[in-house]
Order: structure tokens, then sequence, then C-alpha cells
């Protein structure tokens, strides 16, 4: 991929993970997703089924990591991400929409770019979600 048509935040993302991958771009995308559903907030905990590529786009762009508590595993297979703001009281929900996958191009720099470029109403579905830490 050609990386000055990157957009600054993506290439330290990069820099952050080593690598840009989907599941990094995606969790990324959920990350910034979900924070325009519930607000962006220090008392924010993520849980997530798998610990991948994603994790590090969670504590990138949120800070919140294992280390700290922040960042959950549940343990399970899907690309699942759970957000709450814990000063708001809010939750989210975040699966990947079903239908994404036979829409992006087959090239994996073009499928990337498309993910970059995409809303995250048209990558992921959302659905309202209570405490996790509960
Ligand atoms: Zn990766």
């Amino acid at each position: 991929m050609d990386l000055k048509y990157l957009p600054e935040e993506i290439t330290g993302l990069m820099e952050h993970h080593g690598h840009l991958c989907f599941g990094v771009l995606l969790g990324y995308k959920a990350c910034k997703y979900a924070v325009e559903i519930i607000g962006e907030s220090d008392k924010m905990t993520v849980a997530v089924e798998k610990d991948n590529c994603g994790c590090d786009a969670v504590s990138f762009v949120l800070g919140c990591t294992k280390e700290n508590g922040k960042l959950i595993i549940t343990g399970g297979n899907k690309e699942v991400w759970l957000f709450y703001n814990q000063e708001e009281e809010e939750g989210v929900k975040l699966t990947v929409n079903p239908g994404l996958q036979s829409q992006l191009p087959q090239d994996k720099d073009q499928a990337l770019k498309m993910i970059m470029e995409l809303p995250g109403n048209i990558i992921f579905m959302a659905e309202p979600y209570i405490d996790i830490t509960e």
C-alpha cells in the first residue's frame, strides 16, 4: 500500500501495531464508531472475544489495555466489540456487518483502503449494551 495516502492517525496505528492488517483496522474503526455513539471517556471499558490485532487498536485509540484492566478478553471466536462508557452509563455492542465480506475487493490493499473509507455504520451493526463489568 502506498503509505502517503494513509491518514496520519492510521500511520501512527500501523507503527503502534507493527503492520497494517484487517484486524487492527477493524478494531480502529470499531473504536471510532463506538466513540461516535457513546462518547469518549477516561472510564471506558472494552471487551472483545479474541485477543488479536484489534486489541492493539483499542489501546492505541482508547488507551484501554489488558494491563490497566480496561480491556477484557472474554474468549470466543467472534469479531465482537463491547464498549462501555461508565461516565455516561452507555454501552454499545458492535459486530461486523455480515454482508461486508462479499462487498470487499479481492485485492488486499484495495480492501483495506475501502474499510478505511467506509463509515462505521456500514462496517458494523450496533446495538445498545449494558454494563460489561457487572
Ligand atoms: Zn495485525
